[in-house]
């Protein structure tokens, strides 16, 4: 019987928006530790649902350590980071006590401290570290925006990457570096792990996977696997733009049982096709003012207005007012946007379904997102916020599994547009959310929706139509917007 100490600590970490991310963030999602972890995640879709699946089928003796995960937003404060590896550490001393074949880890790859820009670097780091010279395996799972590291490449020996954008195959993942893990834990020998990073950024809309780039890196990096028997894993990860870390970009890394020259080598295509496609990776969008007169000439809706600027999955605050200041300017109506606004959402928590408000909405949590609009509002709604996925498998399912709590939320009505306000920040990956509200999202004529690609699985099967939007903010499509000072350089597309 094999044993295994699991844990993780996943978070996408936005270096560019003020204010940290700290232990009630991770609270607010998921910290747990010990039993905790396995009575929240066993049996769900999540990474660590899949790992433990397989723990469970390879019949090993688990030691749950801690595992945290929190929405993207800003640096990760080091009391997290701390607090995570007082757990973990005291854990890990236990576990080689008792015995230990290997470690396996649920990361996100793109998370950053306030001290330590490579975050799995330095957890990872400390790991082996700690272990010293026991030859133990140590597996992890990554999002497929992770911005891969060597320190990562050299402290670990097994990585599995998402390969679907949007999420939808998170599981697999962790079932995969579960699965590597009890190969190797078996057999002989470790394997090692290689990373190739070609010097070039690609923004959230273009790592979709059913686009070019993604498309094509994503077919090599499987025939690779095919071709190369001693390749366990290839992970084509197109990274995290939004972070100003040196080991920020597209990188690809192969888990490999032989030459490890050699798996740099296999690499190599790869990288230079991701470099020569840096263009295809960086779609702009265009003005709004540019967009809503080919919207307004499509009598039948639901049409999404998809908004990368303010793309909530990618750590921004939602709360950006670019979208319903157009729906107002054109008179959108049966048109939809949620807002996160916590103010906004409690006042209407004091007033009467049917009341009318005046309300100051959105652009509150800094001055990067749209102005904060003052509007009188019809309140049609208030709920609890709470509502169950519709989409049991999708990334926001792997992410907080099958209950979503977006905290006290009520719906309001400005001439026909429909403004839901929410006290969380939920990104728009499951219909459920404007359901569960009063909204039927197939009789909307417009939608406002604050992402880049990962709406795609929810929204696009009912959507007649589809516009990415330019609006204020800080998931904007244009990287040349960002101050970026800790890049190596130089960069594409930024440098010529
Ligand atoms: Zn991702």
């Amino acid at each position: 019987m094999k044993r295994v100490l699991i844990g993780g600590l996943v978070h996408e970490t936005h270096t560019f928006l003020a204010g940290g991310t700290g232990l009630e963030s991770f609270a607010e999602m998921i910290w747990v530790r010990g039993a905790g972890l396995l009575d929240r995640c066993q049996g769900d879709v999540s990474p660590m649902g899949g790992a433990l699946e397989v723990a469970q089928r390879q019949s090993w003796k688990v030691y749950p350590s801690v595992y945290g995960a929190a929405m993207p937003s800003g640096a990760v404060t080091d009391e997290v980071l701390e607090s995570w590896w007082a757990a973990f550490a005291e854990d890990l001393d236990q576990a080689l006590q008792e015995g230990l074949d290997g470690i396996l880890l649920i990361l996100h790859g793109a998370m950053a401290f306030a001290s330590f820009p490579d975050g799995e670097g330095e957890l990872l780091r400390r790991i082996r570290a700690r272990l010293g010279d026991r030859p133990l395996p140590i597996a992890a799972d990554l999002d497929l925006h992770a911005n891969f590291s060597l320190q990562m490449a050299r402290c670990a020996n097994i990585f599995t990457g998402y390969r679907q954008n949007p999420h939808t195959d998170a599981r697999q993942a962790g079932e995969r570096a579960a699965q590597l893990l009890d190969q190797v834990m078996k057999g002989k020998g470790l394997p090692q792990v290689v990373a190739l990073k070609p010097l070039v950024l690609y923004s959230p809309k273009g790592t979709s996977t059913t686009a070019e780039p993604m498309l094509s890196l994503e077919r090599m990096a499987r025939r690779l696997e095919a071709d190369h028997p001693e390749l366990l894993e290839v992970c084509v990860l197109p990274g995290f733009a939004y972070a100003d870390v040196p080991c920020a970009g597209v990188s690809f890394c192969a888990t490999t049982t032989g030459d490890p020259h050699r798996a740099e080598s296999l690499l190599a295509p790869l990288a230079q096709l991701a470099l020569e496609q840096a263009n295809a990776g960086n779609p702009l969008d265009p003005p709004i003012a540019e967009v809503m007169p080919q919207v307004l000439a499509l009598a039948q809706g639901p049409i999404g207005l998809i908004e990368p600027s303010d793309n909530i999955g990618g750590g921004t605050p939602g709360d950006g007012t670019g979208i319903l200041q157009a729906l107002i300017q054109y008179g959108v109506k049966k048109s939809a946007v949620v807002i996160n606004d916590p103010q906004a959402a409690a006042a209407c928590h004091t007033a009467s379904v049917g009341e009318r408000l005046q309300l100051c909405i959105g652009g509150k949590v800094d001055h990067l997102h749209g102005p904060t609009l003052e509007l009188p509002v019809e309140l049609l709604r208030r709920t609890d916020g709470k509502f169950s996925l519709e989409n049991e498998k999708s990334h926001l399912a792997s992410l907080v599994g099958r209950q979503v709590d977006m905290g006290l939320s009520a719906l309001v009505r400005h001439q026909g547009i429909h403004i839901l306000l929410t006290t969380r920040k939920t990104p728009p990956m499951d219909l459920g959310q404007l359901r569960s509200q009063g909204l039927v999202p197939e009789d909307l004529y417009l939608i406002g929706i604050k992402a880049a690609i990962s709406h795609k699985a929810a929204y696009d099967p009912i959507l007649r139509a589809s516009f990415y939007v330019d609006t204020p903010g800080l998931g904007s499509s244009d990287l040349s917007r960002f101050p970026y000072r800790h890049l190596p350089r130089p960069m594409a597309p930024l440098d010529p």
